[in-house]
């Protein structure tokens, strides 16, 4: 089986991991920092935030940036569920942004349009999450432009971009948002086993999501209500969870972020032999921006026929190709719709979604296995 993700396990990894087993620490100790610091120092951004997964990422993000109930989130349906749920965790309400077809990015002038109306109703969010789909950074400058005329506050869901740039800098750098999450899942770029990061350049959402990430408990002495009680002290000063990522589990990210640049590359590599063996075949090739170079996360073609689409899949599959769809659009899942959503909501997505196939694409995908899912690929499509 070619699966459509798979992760990069060396010795160098294992040895690192080993190596934190054998010590005094396994979960949260000297590790975690380390990590935090080098993707910090990787994205040029002040701080990282390393948790348990990037859906804690998203909620500690959302309750940093003081959502709760009465609040508006926005984000694309183009996305996994995560994005949206982290509203919900908070008692806030969620609301989608349609994509360009072009990217599978939340369209931009599609949120103008709906922050416009939004301001007549005197309903406007509080948070927008844009998605930079498959690794492709959204468009951030304009969507930092909203903001400023809007108010509202921006968490880059970077689950697919860690690598990636926009406009020369890294994705992370959090030059045009408030906090950038990354998840550190097995398909995603690099990973911790199960983790995330969320990142800021403010000192202050840094401090609280920190706080938030082991139960609201607090030993700094300036934030206690009896600073002179005894070294034992501590107290909860707010109601926080654990979401704590294992010293292990740095040692494992600390590790593959060495090579995060050579993954990069080498799907990148694999996109454009991908963009060339399949030109002339009826379907849409992944959407490309002059400003960000993505981080391919995931290879998504859409066919031109979504008649053949199940087809196409079940074939690729026949042939022991694991072929995904990404995504079934969010508004769409039962538990959406029982809040109001319907089919025929968002448009575009819903298209990208009848016609997306994400073909595999992984740093350790050869050459060879490439051409063997291209010909399954271009015989199904025949
Ligand atoms: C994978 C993913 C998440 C959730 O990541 P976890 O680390 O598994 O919690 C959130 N958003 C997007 C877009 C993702 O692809």
């Amino acid at each position: 089986m070619i699966p459509y993700g798979r992760h990069d396990i060396q010795l160098a990894d294992i040895e690192a991991v080993v190596e934190v087993l054998r010590s005094d620490w396994l979960t949260q100790g000297p590790m975690v920092p380390r990590f935090e610091a080098a993707v910090a120092e990787y994205c040029g951004v002040e701080h990282a935030v390393a948790v348990n997964s990037a859906t804690s990422a998203l909620h500690l993000a959302c309750l940093a940036l003081g959502l709760g109930p009465g609040d508006w989130l926005w984000t694309s349906p183009n996305t996994f569920v995560a994005s949206a749920n982290c509203a919900r965790y908070c008692g806030a309400e969620v609301d989608f942004v349609d994509i360009d077809f072009a990217t599978g990015n939340l369209s931009v002038a599609a949120l103008a349009a709906k922050l416009e109306a939004a301001e007549r109703a005197r309903r406007l969010p509080k948070i927008i999450v844009p998605v930079h789909f498959a690794g492709l950074a959204c468009d951030m400058a304009a969507i930092a432009e909203l903001s400023a005329r809007y108010g509202f506050k921006v968490i880059e869901d970077a689950s697919h971009a860690i690598g990636a740039r926009y406009r020369g800098q890294p994705v992370g750098s959090c030059r045009y948002s408030d906090i950038t999450v990354f998840s550190l899942h097995p398909v995603k770029i690099i990973t911790t086993g199960e983790g995330g990061l969320a990142l800021t350049r403010d000192a202050t959402l840094a401090a609280r999501m920190r706080r938030l990430r082991s139960h609201g408990i607090t030993r700094e002495p300036s934030e206690l209500s009896k600073p002179d009680e005894g070294a034992w002290y501590y107290e909860q000063i707010e109601l926080g969870y654990n979401y704590r990522l294992t010293d292990f589990q740095a040692a494992l990210g600390l590790s593959q972020l060495a090579r995060l640049d050579a993954y990069v590359a080498r799907r990148r590599a694999l996109a454009e032999r991908y963009d060339r063996l399949l030109t002339g075949l009826p379907l849409q090739l992944p959407g490309r921006a002059t400003e960000a170079e993505s981080a391919w996360h995931l290879y998504v073609v859409r066919v031109n026929d979504p008649s053949c689409r199940r087809g196409v899949f079940e074939t690729l599959r026949a042939a022991g190709i694991g072929a995904q769809v990404h995504y079934i659009p969010v508004h769409t899942q039962p538990d959406y719709r029982a809040l109001g959503f319907q089919w025929g909501d968002y448009p575009e997505a819903e298209r990208h979604y009848r016609a997306a196939v994400s073909l595999p694409m992984y740093p350790s995908l050869t050459e060879s296995e490439q051409d063997r899912v291209v010909a399954v690929l271009r015989e199904a499509l025949a």
